[in-house]
């Protein structure tokens, strides 16, 4: 049965059918929001999650299959969602892609389609929302970001360019909508064992001919002070308290859960 600081509200959690926005979408769920689910894969895996969510929190939750790279399906999700659930109080923007290669053969496509899901979705997505949070007066806009948001890597061009925009952009929302009681933060987390990450490492043990386990091991190592993964759940029970009374004045904030990442 769900908890009930967000009785009553909605939330858009963007690429929740996996990883982090899942366990957002699960987090806001457990403290009664309705939650509208996004993302790809196998339709009767995500009408699983989605009535799982639903049994589990007796909340009500939807699915829409918009593709975040193209902006008319953002402005139909978000239409969706105040349409079928009676608004959007909390939007998560979190869909996010990774591709790695030097500058230097870095190819367009991918550097397109990285900014245009990690940064121009989330862009789209608040321009839809704002109207729809200012009519209800409250609003909670989580941008999901990265500590590559704050500092770089090499290899991760266009994932680097996208973040440092999203914490950007959400610097801009917190000004603008300051005194419509509608926040606007960025969460930073450092690394997060989900399938994105999990691919990463797959890749590397290969291209290295070691374990993945010795993989996983340097991956921490080599960026975080603290070798251990940051869970999804961890990272959704930060977007619950971003939507509590007592984060009313949080806004703008790039927020890092990074076992110290970018404390060095
Ligand atoms: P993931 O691959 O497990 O999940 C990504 C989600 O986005 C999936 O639901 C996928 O279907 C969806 N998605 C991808 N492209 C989409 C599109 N065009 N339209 C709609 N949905 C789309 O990844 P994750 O690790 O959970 O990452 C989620 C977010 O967290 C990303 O923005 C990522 O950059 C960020 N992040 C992840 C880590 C980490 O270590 N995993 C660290 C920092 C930030």
């Amino acid at each position: 049965m769900a908890g009930t600081s967000l009785r009553g509200r909605v939330a858009v959690v963007t690429g929740s059918t996996s990883g982090i926005g899942y366990g957002v979408a699960e987090a806001l769920a457990a403290e009664g929001a309705a939650i509208m689910l996004n993302g790809f894969g196998d339709a009767a895996a995500i009408e699983a999650l989605r009535a799982g969510l639903a049994a589990t929190y007796g909340v009500t939750v939807g699915y829409n299959a918009a593709d975040m790279s193209k902006p008319a399906e953002i402005a139909g999700l978000i239409e969706a969602a105040a349409r079928e659930l009676g608004g959007v109080h909390v939007l998560v923007n979190n869909a996010g892609i990774q591709f790695t290669a030097p500058i230097q053969s870095f190819p367009t496509d991918k550097w397109d389609a990285v900014i245009a899901i990690n940064l121009s979705a989330a862009f789209h997505a608040m321009q839809a929302a704002i109207p729809v949070m200012k009519q209800a007066g409250w609003g909670r806009i989580i941008n999901i970001a990265s500590a590559h948001g704050l500092v770089a890597s090499a290899q991760k061009s266009a994932y680097v360019a996208a973040k440092h925009g999203l914490v950007g952009l959400t610097k801009v929302a917190a000004i603008e909508l300051a005194n419509d009681g509608i926040t606007c933060n960025a969460i930073c987390p450092g690394w997060v064992l989900t399938p994105l990450v999990a691919a990463q490492i797959a890749a590397r043990a290969t291209q290295e001919g070691r374990p993945e386990t010795d993989v996983r091991h340097d991956l921490l190592a080599e960026k975080q002070p603290m070798l251990a993964f940051t869970t999804p759940a961890q990272i959704g029970a930060l977007a619950v308290f971003l939507c509590s009374d007592a984060a009313a004045t949080m806004t703008g904030a790039p927020l890092s859960i990074d076992g110290g990442w970018v404390a060095g």
